[in-house]
C-alpha cells in the first residue's frame, strides 16, 4: 500500500466546518487504499495570538518557552481532525512531534529536522490505522524540549515526512489554487502555473512569497519528492514543483516575489582602503546578521558609504553589531542610517539563465513610472531591487504587465 502526504495550512482547518472538509478530502485518498500522512497547521490567526501572549508576557523571551507555547496550536488541530475522522468510520490517530519523533537540532524558533523516524507510525499502520495526523511546524530537540520550525514550517514537516516514507505524492492543500505567477492578493491577473521548477520555487520562496516554506522546497528538491500546492476549497488541479527537466514549457520568468521584512542599513563615511569592508561584514556574520545586498558607493576624499540589507528582525543586532565594532576600532564611520520602510521585489525565471537584457526592461519599467530602486542584486535566475515600501504593491503590479505574466 502506498503512502500519500497531505498537509492543510491554517486557514484550510480555520474552523470546525473546515475540518470536517479536510476529512472528507483525506478520506477518499484512504477510500483509494492509501495510508495517508496528514500533516496540519494550527487554524488561522492562532500561531499568532500564541506569539502574543509570549511577547506579551516576556518581552525578551526564553526560545524554549517560546516553541513549548506557539506550537499548541498544531496539537489542537491534529486532535480535532482525528476526531473528525473517526466520526466517518476512518481509523485515525494524532501523532505530536515526540511520539514519532521528529528530532531537530536546538535552534529553537528555526530549528532544522534532522531525523524522522518512522517504526512508531508504522507500527500503527500495521495494526489497522489508516490515517496518520501529525501536528506539523514542531519537532524535540536532543534534550528533548520541544521546539518549532519557524513561522509557516508545517510544509516543511510535510516534506519531510514525505521523503522518509517515500509517499508518492506530497500534496501541499491551502487557501488559494496552487502557486501563481505572484501573490494573487497583490495583482489580481495573476496566473496560475501548472508547473515551477524547483530552483525557481526556491528563489521565490526566499524572496517572500510565502506559499511554500524555504526549507520546504529545499528538502523536496534534495530528496526529489515532487510537490503539488492545491486548494482545499475547489477540487482542482494545483501547481507542480518539480525538475528543471520536467518543465513542460520554458518561460523567462516565471514569478514576482515581494518583501516587506526588509531594512537598509547605511555607514557614511567609511576610508576607502583594503580590508574595510572584510571589517564590516566580519562582525555582522558573526552576529548571525543575514546581509543581502550591499553597495559601495563611489569614494570621496578617501572615504566612501557602504549600504546593506538585511531582515528587518535583525536590525538591532546588526546596528550592536556595528557599534561593537567601531568601539573596538575594528571599523570607523562618520555615522550610519537605519531605514525599515524599504521592500523587496524580485523577479524570478530560469529563462534568465540564457536571455540577455531582462534588467534592461525591468529597470525601464520601474523608471516609467518614476520608482527609484535603492539598491540592485543578481543571481543567475534572479534580479532583485529594494525600493520604498509604498511602491511595492506598485512595482509587482508595473513589473508583472512588462514581462506579460498574466499571458503565461
Ligand atoms: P497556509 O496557511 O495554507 O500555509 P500561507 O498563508 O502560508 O498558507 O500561504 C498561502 C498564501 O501565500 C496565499 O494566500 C497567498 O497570499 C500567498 N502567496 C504569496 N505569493 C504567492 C504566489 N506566488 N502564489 C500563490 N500564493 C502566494
Ligand atoms: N502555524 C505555524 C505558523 O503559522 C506553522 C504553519 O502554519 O506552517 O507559522
Ligand atoms: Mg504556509
Amino acid at each position: 500500500m502506498q503512502y500519500i502526504v497531505q498537509k492543510f495550512g491554517g486557514t484550510s482547518v480555520g474552523t470546525i466546518e473546515r475540518i470536517d472538509n479536510v476529512a472528507k478530502i483525506i478520506n477518499s485518498e484512504v477510500n483509494n487504499s492509501k495510508k495517508v500522512i496528514a500533516i496540519v497547521s494550527a487554524m488561522s490567526g492562532e500561531t499568532n495570538r500564541l506569539e502574543e501572549l509570549v511577547k506579551n508576557t516576556s518581552p525578551i523571551y526564553d526560545g524554549r518557552e517560546y516553541d513549548v507555547i506557539v506550537s499548541t496550536g498544531e496539537n489542537v488541530t491534529a486532535g480535532l481532525l482525528a476526531l473528525k475522522l473517526q466520526n466517518l468510520g476512518v481509523p485515525a490517530r494524532s501523532w505530536v512531534s515526540w511520539q514519532i519523533p521528529i528530532t531537530t537540532t536546538d535552534m529553537h524558533s528555526n530549528a532544522r529536522i534532522l531525523d524522522i523516524d518512522s517504526k512508531n507510525i508504522n507500527k500503527k499502520f500495521d495494526e489497522g490505522m489508516k490515517v496518520a495526523v501529525v501536528a506539523g511546524f514542531q519537532g524535540v530537540s536532543n534534550e528533548k524540549r520541544i521546539t518549532t520550525l519557524g513561522r509557516g514550517g508545517s510544509d516543511t514537516s510535510a516534506v519531510a515526512l514525505a521523503a522518509v516514507f517515500g509517499a508518492e505524492r506530497c500534496d501541499i492543500f491551502t487557501d488559494v489554487e496552487g502557486i501563481f505567477t505572484t501573490d494573487p492578493r497583490i495583482v489580481n491577473g495573476a496566473k496560475k502555473l501548472d508547473r515551477i521548477a524547483y530552483e525557481e520555487m526556491l528563489e521565490l520562496s526566499s524572496l517572500g512569497a510565502k506559499v511554500l516554506h524555504t526549507r520546504s522546497v529545499e528538502l523536496a528538491m534534495r530528496y526529489n519528492v515532487q510537490l503539488q500546492v492545491l486548494s482545499s476549497f475547489k477540487e482542482k488541479k494545483g501547481t507542480i514543483v518539480c525538475r528543471e527537466d520536467e518543465m513542460l514549457e520554458s518561460r523567462i520568468i516565471s514569478g514576482i516575489a515581494c518583501s516587506k521584512d526588509e531594512a537598509k542599513i547605511t555607514l557614511v563615511g567609511v576610508r576607502d582602503k583594503p580590508g574595510v569592508a572584510a571589517a564590516i561584514f566580519g562582525p555582522l556574520s558573526e552576529s548571525g546578521i543575514n546581509v543581502d545586498m550591499i553597495i559601495q558607493n563611489v569614494s570621496e576624499n578617501e572615504t566612501t558609504d557602504i549600504t546593506f540589507s538585511c531582515p528587518q528582525s535583525e536590525v538591532i543586532r546588526a546596528e550592536k553589531a556595528i557599534k561593537a565594532a567601531s568601539g573596538k576600532k575594528q571599523i570607523s564611520y562618520k555615522n550610519y542610517i537605519i531605514d525599515t520602510h524599504v521592500a523587496k521585489v524580485s523577479i524570478v525565471g530560469i529563462g534568465m539563465r540564457s536571455h540577455t537584457g531582462i534588467a534592461k526592461k525591468m529597470f525601464e519599467a520601474l523608471a516609467t513610472e518614476n520608482i527609484n530602486i535603492l539598491v540592485i542584486s543578481t543571481s543567475e535566475i534572479k534580479i532583485s531591487i529594494l525600493l520604498e515600501q509604498k511602491y511595492m504593491e506598485l512595482a509587482v503590479q508595473i513589473l508583472h504587465d512588462a514581462f506579460e505574466l498574466a499571458k503565461l
